[in-house]
């Protein structure tokens, strides 16, 4: 089913093979003239980019092996002491919030196959986010969804790939079509609304059904986002012509069911996905173009990985360690601290149209995506 491998293709660091461990290394001293950094006020960075937003990684593990993320085999966790707990996590959502942060989003690896993954939504609820929601590949969301719905989670966003359940399993490499499809109606009834269904389309492999998840999108009243398919996979897979650009996406659809932009408004102005209602009314698309027309200069993301350290961009080669802070007694001081030094080291944009650009070591579900 895969397209035919590149010509030449270099190991990709975590390949099963690599003399390259998983453990990645924190490089503490962050670029940018920190001595001109705000200490109060919103979290900007040297761009007058406000940081609002958080996604928080509370595992690097997964169930499934999807193509565009992870090997099928052989894939090293991180050990479970660097994994930082949920009490560490939820202090760290407080000082961000106490930081100006409106936003967070839980992801992983699979959040919702850590255990007590519910009461940490509970944790993370009571700080009081404006929104906050969780992405997930649907396996045990059926099971639940009523409970982190009471827990105080405002919405999901669940990955699917294919409507089609041969070519699903073939993506996912484990698990099965109809528990997701399931999982979409588990979140609707426990009133996480509107569910977002995330698809990766690579060419070759999945990209002759996005009009079938047009029609998805109309005849459920879900939200279909079209996620560009980014050099962050695990398996050496990428290479550009495997990305499907959103242009095209929204050309084929455009030419069965005319589409229109939806106007950006409060804080969808910083949201990745670029908005698309049907003009007969039925139902919503969204393109995350971030290959071909990047929206760096509107982002206001900042992560969090499982093993505590703060990532300013998806394809940064630079993280901050804010564990040790966590651990060693520090201050919420000290952790605000990090985040803006985090925030403030921020490029003007990702580089990964450059020709000179390199995949990070970690792969999107160890960074958390
Ligand atoms: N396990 C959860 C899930 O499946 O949604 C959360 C983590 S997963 C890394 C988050 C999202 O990243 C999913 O929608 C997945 O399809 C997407 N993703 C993974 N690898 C990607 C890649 N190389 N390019 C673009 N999106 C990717």
């Amino acid at each position: 089913m895969m397209p035919s491998a590149p010509v030449s293709t270099t190991a990709h660091p975590l390949a099963a093979d690599s003399a390259v461990p998983v453990m990645i290394r924190s490089r503490p001293e962050v670029s940018g003239a920190v001595e001109e950094m705000p200490t109060s006020g919103p979290v900007v960075d040297r761009f007058g980019r406000i940081h609002r937003d958080l996604r928080m990684s509370v595992t690097d593990r997964c169930n499934l092996r999807c193509v565009s993320c992870l090997p099928d085999e052989d894939v090293t966790f991180l050990p479970r002491e660097q994994i930082l707990s949920y009490e560490e996590l939820a202090r760290l959502a407080r000082v961000a919030h106490s930081l100006g942060v409106t936003s967070v989003r839980v992801t992983g690896g699979e959040p919702l196959i850590r255990r007590g993954i519910v009461s940490f939504v509970e944790q993370l609820s009571a700080i009081g986010f404006e929104d906050l929601s969780l992405t997930t590949n649907g396996t045990e969301l059926v099971r639940l969804a009523p409970a982190l719905a009471s827990a105080g989670l405002h919405r999901v966003n669940i990955s699917c790939d294919s409507l089609r359940a041969d070519r699903f399993a073939e993506i996912r490499r484990r698990g099965e079509l109809g528990p997701v499809l399931k999982a979409m109606d588990a979140a609707e009834a426990a009133g996480m609304l509107p569910v977002k269904v995330n698809v990766v389309p690579i060419a070759g492999v999945n990209d002759d059904e996005i009009e079938d998840f047009a029609e998805f999108a109309r005849s459920t009243g879900r939200t279909v986002r079209f996620i560009e398919f980014m050099p962050l996979d695990g398996d050496g897979l990428w290479r550009r012509d495997l990305v499907v650009p959103a242009a095209d996406v929204l050309a084929r659809i455009h030419e069965r069911w005319p589409l229109v932009a939806v106007r950006p408004s409060g804080n969808d102005a910083s949201q990745p996905a670029e908005r698309y209602r049907f003009m007969d009314g039925e139902g919503e698309i969204g393109v995350i173009a971030t290959v071909t027309r990047p929206f760096c200069g509107t982002c206001d993301r900042l992560r969090i990985t499982a093993d505590g350290f703060l990532r300013n961009c998806l394809f940064s080669h630079d993280e901050l360690s804010v564990r040790e802070v966590l651990r060693d007694g520090g201050a919420d001081d000290e952790i605000a601290l990090m985040i803006r030094k985090a925030v403030w080291a921020k490029l003007p944009g990702h580089a990964i149209n450059d020709p000179s650009y390199l995949q990070p070591a970690r792969t999107m579900s160890m960074i958390g995506g």
